[in-house]
């Protein structure tokens, strides 16, 4: 499309010194398509979004062999997990998960005064631990298990075989929420989709998003995969309106799906192992990585380091406790990551 030379791109907010490498956003961007799409229906944008909804629910069923009423949309994935909390969690029935996982999730439940159980990822794989998890929902007579493939902020996977086994072994009352934010950057030979349960109607909620390989954080786009009976069940939790201008975008960037998303995969895979070489030839450890981020090992207090890597210009990822040496950065473009390794390697010398 021509619409991207027709915007008027003003700079960025964040200041253009900077290199931002701290949350996981992709800066390949939205793709022109769905610029051209935002550009085009800003005009309609004092409407909600109610015609869009059923052509967006149709469009995700597709790519996702499902069918539409088994698809929820949200402001972000973020709203569907929130909802699903809400839904299949209590005081007595908690969110079960891995530790270190996405935090934010955690805190939330507990903020919304669910109960929460945490078990630390199985070492040295960083995997999540299913027999235990399952363990722990029978215990508490359900729940919901909060598995993150792959996860964050490790970027590490859990087998084909162990998520089988989990599906399998649900105790009653237990719901499956596999949040997939960055499947799509991981190798499918070792990761698939938890979609093929929903197909199943297993008691499984699937969650993607259009932050992450799509470039698009900031348009507020994301949904989830379920069995109609699940989605009602988190439907009251809610708002039912998302960005009216983000529906449009997403709704064009998936008819870019097939080749947007093995390209930039492949380009994301490319830029993360010459980071990974890199670090071995300096003898600096990581977890590897199947996402768009790797944690390295620093060391020493991440904390201190984080702040000295950002006065030289590169922003990196917040503490993870309790992997308190360990420092996730995310994969920006060639030249962010030459930005980041010789900010690395000041500070890591210093
Ligand atoms: N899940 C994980 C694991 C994430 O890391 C993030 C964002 O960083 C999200 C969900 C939320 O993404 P969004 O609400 O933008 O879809």
């Amino acid at each position: 499309g021509t619409a991207q030379a027709d915007v008027r791109v003003k700079p960025p907010a964040k200041a253009p010194s900077k290199v931002w490498l701290d949350a996981n956003e992709n800066s390949a961007g939205p793709p022109a398509s769905a610029i051209e799409a935002m550009v085009q229906n800003a005009p309609h944008a004092w409407r909600y979004h109610f015609d869009e909804f059923g052509e967006f629910a149709r469009l995700i069923a597709a790519s996702e062999q499902i069918s539409p009423a088994q698809v929820l949309f949200g402001v972000g994935s973020s709203e569907v997990i929130a909802s699903a909390i809400g839904a299949f969690t209590s005081e007595s029935k908690p969110m079960i998960t891995a530790s270190p996982t996405y935090d934010i999730i955690v805190q939330l439940a507990r903020a919304m005064g669910k109960a929460v159980v945490e078990i630390p990822l199985t070492a040295p794989q960083w995997s999540y631990p299913v027999k235990l998890l399952a363990e722990e929902a029978k215990k508490a007579g359900g729940g919901m298990i909060y598995l993150c493939n792959p996860n964050n902020p490790t970027g590490s996977i859990t087998s084909v075989e162990d998520v089988r086994w989990l599906v399998g072994n649900l105790p009653p009352d237990t719901v499956l929420l596999v949040d997939e934010a960055y499947l799509e950057f991981a190798d499918p030979a070792k990761v698939e989709s938890a979609i093929k349960y929903v197909r199943e109607d297993k008691s499984v909620v699937v969650t993607r998003t259009f932050s992450k390989i799509y470039g698009m954080a900031g348009v507020r786009a994301g949904f989830g995969c379920a069995r109609p009976d699940l989605i009602s069940a988190m439907n009251p939790f809610m708002d039912n309106v998302i960005p009216y201008l983000g529906v449009r975008a997403a709704m064009a960037a998936l008819q870019e799906k097939s080749t947007l998303v093995p390209e930039r995969r492949k380009n994301n895979a490319r830029i993360r192992t010459e980071l990974c070489q890199w670090l071995d030839q300096n003898k600096v450890r990581y977890i590897p990585s199947q996402a768009n981020f790797v944690m390295i090992d620093v060391k020493r207090d991440v904390r201190e380091f984080s702040g000295a890597m950002f006065r030289e210009g590169v922003a990196v990822g917040r503490p993870f406790p309790p992997l308190n040496t360990m420092l996730r950065v995310t994969i920006g473009s060639a030249a962010d990551m030459q930005r980041f390794r010789q900010a690395f390697l000041k500070v890591y010398s210093a």
